[in-house]
């Protein structure tokens, strides 16, 4: 071995995940021994290459080593870029969309400073996305940028947000979701910072368009860990509060998960408007929101309540709290039903998420 490098052996793992390849970088690996069989997460191969360190797969237990690929060629999502894409007709009109919408994002206070960012997946293994340090408000076409799903650009002059990765990981894991919206309006980010949810079936558009929101915790904003938070919620909400920080919205295009990101504020900010009433805030019936629902599935909308086995802990509405606006989540909210510091729990199904998505991407 040369001087100055470190292998660490991970050979008897049937998952590499995220932790461990933290703990090895941190230990001052400059290489991993992974066995032939094992799941390295996508993540985890970014981790790698952001840092540099090689990543070698073992034939068998004892058996020859041989060089790997190299990390960037992560199992999910294809690895060819169609540098073509970026200067299409499609990606022309996209790119005014992107702009346009970061206006109305800036217009309606959702976005301060250079805060905020919007994408669209163009291609299997290619990402339209606003740039770092510009305001939504003076965004124009030529500040638009494309990566790869793992995040190294491959067009454009202004670099990318760093707030892509958490953009990248839920193309990763939701083939629906198209575009994504990353923004901090006001009345919905009272929400996350308390770590609380509005109640259901109280304004029909909400229920359809949104419905049960999840909190997904707080990590530094920009980071591959921040990115995985919202993993265990992306499949079952299209919209997301993300713990002392802000929202993020998934949808077919980014005009519609702009809406959603407008339909959640406007929620948020009514139920505490009507609060200050001191009167009684009316419901929905159980009854007439399973109408709602109904639309809902028809315009192929994600809700946790569709999931049968969960039904009886995400009841349609919450009305055990009769006039309270924001509430404990529940499991109904997601996997942990609670927001705050990452439990064994939490890592658990997040690294359950990934497995299932790289499992996915091998399989196809
Ligand atoms: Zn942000």
């Amino acid at each position: 071995m040369k001087s100055g490098t470190k292998s660490i052996d991970l050979g008897g793992r049937r998952l590499i995940a995220m932790r461990d390849v933290q703990d090895a970088v941190t230990a001052g690996a400059t290489s991993i021994v992974a066995a032939e069989n094992c799941v390295v997460t996508p993540s985890a191969r970014d981790f790698l290459q952001q840092h540099g360190v090689e990543l070698v797969t073992e034939k068998s237990a004892g058996g020859s080593q041989q060089a790997a690929q190299p990390a960037s060629s992560a199992i999910a999502g294809p690895s060819v870029v169609n540098r073509r894409l970026f200067s299409t007709p499609e990606a022309e009109a996209i790119k005014k969309e992107i702009c346009s919408v970061g206006r109305k994002l800036w217009m309606r206070q959702f976005v301060d400073g250079n805060g905020g960012n919007i994408s669209y997946r163009i291609g299997p293994n290619e990402v339209l996305c606003s740039p770092t340090l510009v305001s939504k408000y003076d965004l124009t076409p030529d500040d638009i940028g494309m990566t790869d799903l793992e995040g190294v650009q491959i067009a454009g002059a202004k670099p990318r947000t760093s707030e892509l990765l958490l953009h990248l990981e839920i193309y990763k894991v939701v083939p629906e979701a198209k575009a994504v919206v990353h923004c901090h309006p006001p009345h919905a980010t009272a929400y996350a910072i308390t770590g609380r949810v509005p109640p259901n079936l109280i304004i029909p558009e909400f229920e359809v368009f949104v419905g049960k929101v999840a909190v997904s915790p707080y990590e530094t904003p920009g980071t591959q860990a921040f990115a995985e938070t919202v993993l265990p919620y992306v499949k079952s909400h299209n919209t997301v509060l993300l713990s002392n920080h802000g929202i993020v919205c998934w949808a077919d295009t980014v005009t519609h998960a702009e809406w959603y990101a407008e339909v959640l504020e406007t929620y948020c900010w009514t139920l505490m408007l009507a609060a200050q009433l001191g009167a009684p805030i009316s419901r929905i019936s159980e009854e007439q929101g399973s109408d709602l629902l109904a639309i809902k599935k028809k315009l192929g909308l994600p809700d946790i309540r569709f999931d049968a086995s969960r039904m009886k802990e995400c009841q349609l509405s919450d009305l055990e709290v009769p006039n309270s606006i924001a509430l404990e989540p529940t499991p109904c909210d997601g996997p942990t039903g609670r927001s705050g510091t990452t439990t064994d729990g939490d890592l658990e199904s997040l690294v359950r998420s990934v497995t299932d998505a790289v499992m996915d991407a091998m399989e196809k």
